[in-house]
C-alpha cells in the first residue's frame, strides 16, 4: 500500500465488500440502460438461437442432399439447405453488429457516468483528504481504475449472455445427435470449472497489486515532472535518482504485468488441449458404438457432431474468460467504490441555510444585494485530524469579534495558528469545539457553497491555471465582460503590466502561472478576487514573498480592494497591518492580545516586542 493512499488507509478498518454486495452495486450501475440492455438480450438469444441451426443442417445436407439413402446427389435439397445457410450467416452477422453498437454504447456510457460521479465525489472531499493523498494516487484512481474496469463493462452482459446461450444451444444439439457422444465431451467440464476459479483468485490479486503499482508511478510522475518538482530535483541534483525511483517502480510494474498475462494462460493451454482432443475421442468412441451395432451413428451425424462440439469451444472459452475478466474487474470496482464511500467529513446539513435568504430568490448567475459581514469566533478549539493524542491544540479557545467592514489583523509567531484560524471561516476544516460565526451564524449551519460565496481568499501562494490570465480571471466570475476584467486588473494595479504583452489578456500564464513574476501572480490573484466581489476578504501573507517595490505596489492593489470588506490580513510584516482597526496576536494556538497598534504598542508585550525587533531589522536595510 503507498503511503500517499489515504482512501486505502482509511479502509483498512473497514470491512472488506462480499462479491454479492461488489455485484449488486456493479448491477446498479446499468440500471439507467435497462431498455438498451433488454434489446441487447433479446439480440443476443437472437443470434445464440440462429447460430444452432447451421450445424444441424450440416447434419441434413450429408444425410439428405449429398449422400441420400439410395445414392446421387439430391441438386435441390442440397442448394435449399445451402442458401438457408448462407441467409442464417447474414442475418447472425448484422444482429453481431448492432450489439457490439449495444454493448458500446452502453459499457461507455457506464464508465463514464462512473468516472463523473468519482470526479464529483472528490470534489465533495474535505481538505484534509487532499493535504493526506498523493494527487497522483488520485488521478490513478480516476483514469487507471475506472479505464481497467471498461473491458469488463463493455462486454461482460452480452458475453455472458451470448456465450451461455451458445453453450446450452451446443449441448442440446450435441444431445439431439447422440447423447452418449455428449457425455464423453462434456465428463471433464467440472474440473476445469474448478481450475478456473482458483485462477481467477490468483488473477484478481495480481490486478489489486498492478493498480496500486500504477498509482505509485503516476504519483511519481505528478510529484517529479510538475514545474515545482522538476525545480527542487534539477536544484538538488537528484534528477538521477528520480529516474532510478522511476525504473524501480517500473519494474515493478513490469514484472506484475507479465505476471497477470501470464496467470491462466497454463490453464486456458490445458483448456484447449482438451477441448482440441476431444473429437479425436469423439471419433474413437463413434467407432466403438459403430463396432457394438449402433445404428444411429452415422457419418452425418459424426461430421455435425465434431463440427458443434468445436462451437462448443469458443463460447466455453469466452465465458471462462468473462469469469476471469470480472474476477480482475472486481478487485478494480472495490478500489473505485472505496473512494466513493468515503463520506465527506464536512458536508452541508439537511437544513442549512444561505447566508442571505435573499440568495435563495435570486436567478442563477445573479447576486443578492452586497451586505457587510461580520466574523467572531467563539471560544474556538481546532485540532488537525492527524493530530496525536495528547498533542497541543492548533488552536485553543479562541474568541474574538471583527464588525462587518472592519479591518482586523492577525499577527504572531510561525506557526501560531492564524492560517489556521483563516481556514475555519470559510468551513475548509470544522472546529473540533466553540463556535465560528459568519454574519451572526455558525458556519456549520450554513450552505458551504453559499458561506464560500461570500468570502475572497489571497494567498501568498498564489494559483493560476496553465490557461490565459483573462481565463483565470473569469475563474471567479464566468460572465465578466472584457471591460470588468479590465477594471479590476486597473484596480489590483496590473492592467498596464498586461497590455504590455504581446498577447494582452490572451496570454498564457503557463504551469501554475511560472511565466510571471510572484508580484505580477500576486496582483492577477486580487485582480480575481476583485472580480468575484466578496464581501469578507482573507489575505494571508498577501506580500511577505515579495520585494520591497512589487510589494508597495501590491499593497496599494489590496488597499482598493480591501476598502468597503470586512478585512482579515495575516501577516508577518507588522509595517503593513499597522492601521488596522483591530489586531489579534496568536501565540502558540491562543489568543493573548487584542487592539489597535497603538494600544499594543503601550502595552508593551508580544506585539511591541516583535514590532520592536522588525523595526531593529529593517534599520539598516533602509538606511
Ligand atoms: P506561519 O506564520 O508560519 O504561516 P501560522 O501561524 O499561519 O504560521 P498555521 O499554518 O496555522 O500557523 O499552523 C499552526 C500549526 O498547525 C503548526 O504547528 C503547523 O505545523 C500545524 N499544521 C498546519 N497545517 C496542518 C495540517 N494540514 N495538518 C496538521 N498540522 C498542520
Amino acid at each position: 500500500m503507498s503511503s500517499g493512499d489515504y482512501a486505502a488507509q482509511r479502509a483498512l478498518n473497514a470491512q472488506a465488500p462480499t462479491i454479492d454486495h461488489l455485484v449488486r452495486r456493479i448491477g446498479g450501475l446499468f440500471r439507467p440502460y435497462r431498455g438498451k440492455l433488454l434489446v441487447t438480450i433479446v439480440l443476443v438469444l437472437l443470434s445464440a438461437a440462429i447460430s444452432v441451426i447451421p450445424p444441424l443442417l450440416v447434419q441434413r445436407i450429408f444425410d439428405d442432399g449429398l449422400f441420400p439413402h439410395g445414392g446421387g446427389v439430391n441438386v435441390p435439397v442440397l442448394v435449399t439447405l445451402v442458401v438457408v445457410m448462407v441467409l442464417l450467416y447474414v442475418a447472425s452477422g448484422l444482429i453481431g453488429v448492432w450489439q457490439t453498437w449495444l454493448t458500446a454504447t452502453i459499457g461507455n456510457n457506464v464508465m463514464g457516468a462512473l468516472r463523473v460521479k468519482l470526479f464529483r465525489h472528490l470534489q465533495a472531499m474535505e481538505l484534509s483528504f487532499f493535504t493526506h493523498t498523493k494527487t497522483g494516487v488520485i488521478q490513478s484512481r480516476l483514469q487507471n481504475d475506472v479505464g481497467g474496469v471498461a473491458n469488463a463493462l463493455t462486454n461482460t452482459v452480452s458475453s455472458v449472455i451470448g456465450n451461455t446461450v451458445q453453450v446450452i444451444a451446443a449441448l442440446v444439439a450435441m444431445l439431439l445427435l447422440n447423447w452418449q457422444l455428449t457425455i464423453v465431451s462434456v465428463v471433464l467440464m467440472p474440473a476445469l470449472v474448478l481450475a478456473q476459479r482458483r485462477v481467477g483468485q490468483v488473477r484478481a490479486r495480481i490486478a489489486g497489486q498492478t493498480q496500486e503499482s500504477l498509482s505509485d508511478m503516476s504519483a511519481i510522475t505528478q510529484e517529479t515532472l510538475s514545474v515545482s518538482g522538476i525545480l527542487l530535483s534539477k536544484s538538488f541534483n537528484r534528477q538521477r535518482s528520480e529516474i532510478a525511483r522511476y525504473a524501480d517502480e517500473n519494474d515493478n510494474q513490469i514484472r506484475l504485468q507479465v505476471r497477470q498475462a501470464m496467470s491462466g494462460q497454463w490453464f486456458f493451454a490445458m483448456v484447449q488441449v482438451f477441448l482440441s482432443s476431444v473429437p479425436a475421442i469423439v471419433y474413437l468412441v463413434a467407432g466403438w458404438l459403430i463396432t457394438g451395432g449402433a445404428h444411429n451413428v452415422t457419418a452425418g451425424t459424426i461430421v455435425a457432431f465434431t463440427t458443434v462440439q468445436a462451437r462448443l469451444m469458443f463460447p466455453l472459452i469466452g465465458l471462462m474468460r468473462v469469469a476471469l475478466d470480472l474476477q480482475t474487474s472486481g478487485a478494480l470496482f472495490a478500489r473505485i467504490f472505496e473512494y466513493l464511500d468515503l463520506k465527506p467529513a464536512i458536508a452541508d446539513r439537511a437544513d442549512a441555510v444561505p447566508v442571505s435568504p435573499a440568495e435563495d430568490e435570486c436567478a442563477d448567475g445573479e447576486r443578492p444585494p452586497r451586505q457587510a459581514i461580520g466574523v467572531a469566533f467563539e471560544g474556538v478549539t481546532f485540532r488537525y485530524p492527524d493530530a496525536r493524542p495528547g498533542e497541543r491544540a492548533t488552536l485553543d479557545d479562541v474568541s474574538f469579534r471583527i464588525e462587518p467592514g472592519r479591518f482586523a489583523a492577525f499577527v504572531g509567531p510561525s506557526g501560531a495558528g492564524k492560517t489556521t484560524v483563516s481556514y475555519l471561516i470559510p468551513r475548509f476544516y470544522e472546529a473540533s469545539g466553540g463556535v465560528v460565526r459568519f454574519a451572526g451564524r455558525d458556519v456549520r449551519e450554513l450552505r458551504g457553497e453559499s458561506l464560500v460565496s461570500h468570502i475572497g481568499i489571497v494567498s501568498q501562494e498564489t494559483y493560476l491555471f496553465h490557461a490565459s490570465i483573462a481565463e483565470n480571471l473569469r475563474y471567479a466570475r464566468p460572465g465578466a465582460t472584457d471591460a470588468e476584467l479590465e477594471a479590476a486588473c486597473r484596480a489590483a494595479n496590473i492592467h498596464e503590466t498586461i497590455a504590455r504583452f504581446p498577447d494582452g489578456y490572451e496570454t498564457l500564464v503557463g504551469e501554475r502561472g511560472y511565466r510571471l513574476s510572484g508580484g505580477e501572480k500576486q496582483r492577477i490573484a486580487i485582480a480575481r478576487v476583485l472580480l468575484k466581489d466578496p464581501e469578507v476578504l482573507i489575505l494571508d501573507e498577501a506580500t511577505s514573498a515579495l520585494d520591497s517595490v512589487s510589494e508597495r505596489v501590491v499593497q496599494q492593489a489590496l488597499d482598493s480592494a480591501t476598502s468597503g470588506r470586512t478585512t482579515i490580513a495575516i501577516a508577518h510584516r507588522l509595517s503593513t497591518i499597522v492601521a488596522a482597526d483591530v489586531i489579534f496576536v496568536i501565540d502558540g494556538g491562543r489568543l493573548v492580545e487584542s487592539g489597535t497598534h497603538l494600544e499594543l504598542l503601550a502595552r508593551g508585550g508580544v506585539y511591541a516586542r516583535l514590532y520592536t525587533q522588525q523595526a531593529e531589522l529593517a534599520l539598516p536595510s533602509e538606511s
